[in-house]
């Protein structure tokens, strides 16, 4: 991959960084252990008012999950941008198919890899 490719991935992943850190930033605080925790919004205290806060509060948590997925993806992404590994599978060291690169940057893997991953294979 060419210094110019490397470029125009690393600005879409640092966007698409920012944009998740941004989505975390409205529904949770980040403490000094760098954990999210979800805010807590009062609806009031009958008790389907608590219901509410409860599944509420359940629904960002799995947000938070994913979000925070999502960011150790991209910065995985950036450290082998930095290392020069990007676009090298992590399993295989193959080359990541480009065409999966363009609709998902962060790839860590080749297709084939991720299959087996998702299907706890390796
Ligand atoms: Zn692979």
């Amino acid at each position: 991959m060419n210094k110019a490719e490397l470029k125009k991935f690393k600005e879409i992943l640092i966007k698409q960084k920012e944009e998740t850190i941004e989505k975390l930033s409205q529904i949770a605080t980040k403490d000094s252990d760098g954990d999210y925790t979800a805010l807590h919004e009062e609806y009031g205290s009958a008790d389907e008012d608590n219901a509410t806060e409860l599944s509420d509060q359940l629904d960002k948590n799995s947000l938070i999950n994913s979000f925070v997925k999502d960011l150790k993806q991209y910065e995985k992404a950036l450290n082998k941008i930095e290392k020069g590994t990007y676009g090298k599978c992590d399993h295989c060291s193959k080359k990541i198919d480009k065409k999966r690169l363009e609709y998902f940057p962060s790839a860590l893997y080749c297709s084939e890899c991720q299959r087996k991953i998702e299907k706890d294979v390796i």
